[in-house]
């Protein structure tokens, strides 16, 4: 894709999630998460990207890290530069070189549709998260791992309507990079 194409992105490779401020790609991402993208002649990570854009290049051998501990966050208030050593330490802090919660909290069990059912329950705003955590028989980290993109990032759905609750206009106008 161009550089325009993927600035532009907003709804189509990427959306805001409710409350959070995390930009999420929704194009697919690798098992780590983070989504990829062929700008020109370079594969580069959406995040990492996103980055670039808001700051210039990446300093060669750096990392760019989450604040949100969100790998398919792109946005870039969110990302900070680092090493490898602060890359390994953050995921080891931040759980991620555990195996996946959701399969612990048997989550495992809950399929695409009831991912999205979840999500779009939750921010219709009638039912709290251990409700759901109840009805589906999974944990309420779970859930809340699930409407806050967290888990099953890429998968995406009527998210759309949740977009107006954002209170970060920049967001929800797209225009992140200006
Ligand atoms: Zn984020």
């Amino acid at each position: 894709m161009t550089l325009e194409r993927f600035k532009n992105g907003m709804g189509e490779l990427y959306e805001p999630v409710p409350f959070s401020g995390c930009i999420v790609w929704i194009r697919g991402c690798s098992s780590w998460g983070y989504g990829d993208v062929n700008v020109g002649a370079r594969r580069i990570s959406a995040h990492r990207l996103s980055f670039e854009i808001a700051n210039g290049p990446i300093p060669d051998g750096m990392c760019v890290l989450h604040r949100c501990d969100v790998p398919a966050c792109i946005n870039p208030r969110h990302l900070f530069l680092g090493t490898k050593g602060d890359n390994n330490r953050d995921a080891t802090e931040k759980g991620r070189n555990k195996p996946p919660r959701g399969e612990i909290c048997g989550a495992a069990k809950i399929t695409r549709v009831e991912v999205l059912e979840i999500r779009r329950r939750y921010f219709s705003g009638d039912v709290l998260q251990r409700q759901l955590a109840a009805e589906y028989g999974i944990c309420q980290q779970t859930v809340s791992d699930i409407v806050n993109h967290k888990k099953w990032a890429w998968l995406y759905g009527e998210l759309k309507e949740a977009r107006d609750h954002d209170g970060d206009e920049s967001v929800s106008k797209g225009r992140y990079y200006e």
